[in-house]
């Protein structure tokens, strides 16, 4: 099964994509997470894509392309994945269709989380995650049961983003309305389309993913 998750910064897609990698075995896609070890790694991609990130701009359309059509043909994804902040573009869904169609795949589901931008500077905002396994973490929503040490892996270092502040929120939500929303008449039209409410707590949100993924 192929999936994408698709929604605002904030929405959730990350949160819920690393619980379907452990419910369903699918593998998790995200972009984000991708340019960020490119920018970590100091390469001539990740020096590109770090003026983009920290304006909250989009990165150009031809450099995720890549490298989402590299890391699909990877042996893990035959089984299924699920895209997480892929495609934030028109150009970037066409160019997914047509890899897919190439590789003779198909797209199951593109799942819609819907929210309210009102709640989104402050679910960016109060974000952090484990420095060691990515668990993700909330200052209100999702605090470790003890305190400093991860749920998932026992670490002790924890990490925020250098884009999640109040600045760059906008820029990006403006991003998303501009150049992401318009994906959702396009995968409508397809039949491919499903909504949840990502104002719900997050197991309700996985609850409501999974019947779309079980077709109920
Ligand atoms: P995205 O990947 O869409 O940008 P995240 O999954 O990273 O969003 O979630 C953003 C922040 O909001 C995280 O700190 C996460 O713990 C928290 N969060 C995610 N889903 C919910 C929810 N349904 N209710 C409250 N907080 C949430
Ligand atoms: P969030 O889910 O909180 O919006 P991401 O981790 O998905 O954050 O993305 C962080 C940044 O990486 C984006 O603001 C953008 O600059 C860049 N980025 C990630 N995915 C894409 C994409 N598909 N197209 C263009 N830029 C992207
Ligand atoms: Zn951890």
């Amino acid at each position: 099964m192929n999936l994408i998750l698709l929604g605002p910064p904030g929405a959730g897609k990350g949160t819920q994509a690393k619980r379907l990698v452990n419910c369903v075995g699918l593998v998790q896609l995200s972009t984000g997470d991708m340019l960020r070890a490119a920018v970590a790694n100091g390469s001539a991609v990740g020096l590109d894509a770090k003026v983009a990130m920290d304006r909250g701009a989009l990165v150009d359309d031809s450099i995720v392309v890549a490298i989402i059509e590299e890391r699909i043909d990877e042996p893990d994804c035959r089984n299924g994945f699920i895209l997480d902040g892929f495609p934030r573009t028109e150009a970037q869904a066409e160019a997914l269709d047509k890899m897919l169609s190439n590789k003779n795949l198909k797209l199951d589901k593109v799942i819609e989380i819907r929210t309210d931008d009102a709640v989104l500077t402050e679910r960016i905002t109060g974000r952090f995650a484990c420095a060691d396994c990515g668990e993700g973490y909330h200052d209100q929503f999702r605090q470790p049961l003890v305190k400093n040490v991860c749920d998932s892996c026992g670490g002790h270092n924890f990490s925020r983003r250098n884009d999640d502040n109040a600045e760059t929120v906008r820029a990006r939500l403006s991003a998303y309305h501009s150049q992401t929303a318009p994906l959702l008449p396009y995968y409508r039209q397809q039949g491919v389309l499903g909504e949840v409410d990502g104002m719900l707590g997050v197991d309700e949100v996985t609850d409501q993913i999974t019947k779309i993924i079980n077709g109920s």
